[in-house]
């Protein structure tokens, strides 16, 4: 038996707003269901902070309205949204030590103590900070912060989370785990998330669906691989993983056929570098001799520039211990397998 999904937990409507004659965004419209996990990926200066105070409440939208679980709440103040926020610069009150920094919201629902202690504990051990209870901001790492500012949130039991880049200001390896943390928390409460971020591998890892942000629109909205494989247009396929992006000549150069499209995009795993005792689909181009330009190692991967005629290709390849790395200058011949090829709109 599938259990019954509210898809329309969160919805936006017709959402615009300004600042002055800035218009950030227009006609935002979206839906998230309850326990979904959401990710705004864009380019910095998007409209993806301003869509998530508009709908934490800190910001008023121009136009259109915003409803959660069925009620319209485009107006109401932000404190009595039920949403819990979490900033990239943390925002913890300095002068108060970890355990008041978490009861602070709870303070103010004016919950009694005994209670305010049992879901300060209950934060605290959620976010792996025990012993820590006592620090004050400054004595705690960046990380640590982060999961106090985590824990704040999630202790006023929010009926969404927003995190707006909690990540961005920590260190590769932090980043990581505590990405990894954070969609644990996330799946074990079932908690409706908005998470933003301009990284798009942090995107792919930790969301149920991407919504791919440019100048305050939506471009594209689906689960990681429906965004990584089937990019929308020419923004989708530069902004997701490193795509080659060729035009109509190129493309009938190199595979003696003529797209629709004006543009073209193949993904640097989706072209294979002919190896003479493999077969290859029946999918599969002709050969197409290419001449090794530079080469990259990206640990297990290896990205190759080619030069196809007078088109360059990045081609990655799996760095294998048995392979040797070849040369600038290596001819070889080039398989694109067709059936990969996206035509993108204009
Ligand atoms: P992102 O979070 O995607 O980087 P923002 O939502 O912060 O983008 O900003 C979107 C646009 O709105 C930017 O051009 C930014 O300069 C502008 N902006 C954001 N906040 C304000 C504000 N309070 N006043 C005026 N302009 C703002
Ligand atoms: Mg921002």
């Amino acid at each position: 038996m599938t259990e019954a999904v509210n898809t329309d937990y969160v919805s936006v409507r017709g959402l615009g707003k300004s600042y002055g004659s800035l218009r950030v965004f227009s006609d935002l419209n979206f839906d998230i269901a309850k326990g979904e996990f959401i990710t705004l990926l864009g380019p910095s200066g998007c409209g993806k902070s301003t869509l998530l105070r508009c709908l934490a409440g800190l910001e008023t939208p121009d136009q259109g309205s915003l409803s959660v679980d069925g009620e319209d709440v485009t107006y109401l103040a932000a404190q009595k949204r039920e949403i819990g926020m979490v900033f990239q610069s943390y925002a913890l009150f300095p002068n108060m030590s970890v355990e008041d920094n978490i009861a602070f919201g709870l303070k103010m629902q004016k919950l009694d103590k005994a209670e305010i202690a049992r879901r300060v504990a209950e934060g605290v051990a959620l976010v792996e900070l025990e012993g820590n209870e006592k620090k004050y901001p400054h004595q705690l790492s960046g990380g640590q912060k982060q999961r106090v500012a985590l824990a704040r949130a999630l202790v006023t039991k929010p009926r969404i989370l927003l995190l707006d880049e909690p990540l961005s200001a920590l260190d590769a390896r932090i980043r990581r785990s505590l990405r990894e943390q954070i969609r644990a928390i996330q799946k074990e409460l079932r908690l409706t998330t908005i998470f933003v971020t301009h990284d798009q591998e942090e995107a792919m890892t930790i969301s149920d669906r991407i919504f791919l942000m440019n100048k305050g629109s939506i471009v594209q909205s689906g689960t990681s691989e429906e965004v990584y494989l089937n990019p929308a247009n020419e923004f989708a396929a530069r902004f997701i993983g490193a795509y080659n992006l060729l035009d109509a000549d190129q493309v009938e150069r190199l595979i003696g056929r003529r797209p629709k499209s004006a543009l073209v995009a193949i993904r640097p795993e989706s072209v294979f570098v002919r190896h003479p005792d493999l077969t290859y689909p029946e999918t599969s181009s002709r050969p197409i001799p290419a001449v090794v330009r530079s080469h990259q190692l990206l640990g297990n991967v290896i990205r190759y520039a080619f030069e196809a005629g007078d088109v360059m290709l990045t081609v990655d390849v799996m760095n294998r211990s048995s392979d040797r790395l070849m040369k600038p200058g290596t001819e070889v011949e080039l398989i694109l397998n067709l059936t990969e090829l996206r035509e993108l709109e204009a």
